[in-house]
């Protein structure tokens, strides 16, 4: 397990990046921590780190569940905030993208919790301040 903590936007972005470079293809990165906590920030950072693509192609996916970024590595990045259940997650087929060769990246975890595949990387974002973040990495 692995805390830090960040005191503006740009060091957690930052720590995206070192976390990206360390990735492999089918890497699941399950995100939790509530609106603001800094979730899509972090992913900015992880894709720029990852692939090849500018992080100005991560944007909070409110109203679709899946953005899909086409890299050299491919990112499938998820915000469940407005899913209901697992069941829903497993029936629209997003599974398939736990092994389809890129990375996962899932804002709100936590609607998913009870079928995210052994091995994932589990980091929850916490508020502590104005610009103070938490970052567990477990
Ligand atoms: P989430 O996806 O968890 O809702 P966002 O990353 O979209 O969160 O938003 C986080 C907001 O908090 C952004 O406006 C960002 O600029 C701001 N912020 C301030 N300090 C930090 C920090 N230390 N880490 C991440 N975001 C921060
Ligand atoms: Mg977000």
């Amino acid at each position: 397990m692995r805390r830090l903590k960040t005191s503006t936007a740009s060091e957690t972005f930052s720590e995206g990046v070192a976390l990206g470079k360390t990735l492999q293809p089918n890497a699941i990165l399950a995100l939790f921590g509530d609106l603001g906590a800094g979730k899509t920030t972090l992913i900015k950072g992880i894709v720029s780190g990852a692939t090849d693509l500018s992080p100005d192609v991560v944007t909070s996916p409110t109203f679709t569940y899946l953005q899909i970024y086409s890299g050299l590595v491919p990112v499938y990045h998820f915000d469940l905030y407005r899913l209901r259940t697992a069941a829903d997650f497993l029936s629209l087929g997003f599974s398939e993208y736990f092994s389809a060769g890129g990375i996962c990246c899932i804002e709100w975890s936590e609607r998913i919790e009870e079928i995210l595949p052994p091995g994932t990387l589990r980091i929850t974002l916490r508020h502590l301040g104005e610009d103070q973040r938490e970052i567990e990495i477990l």
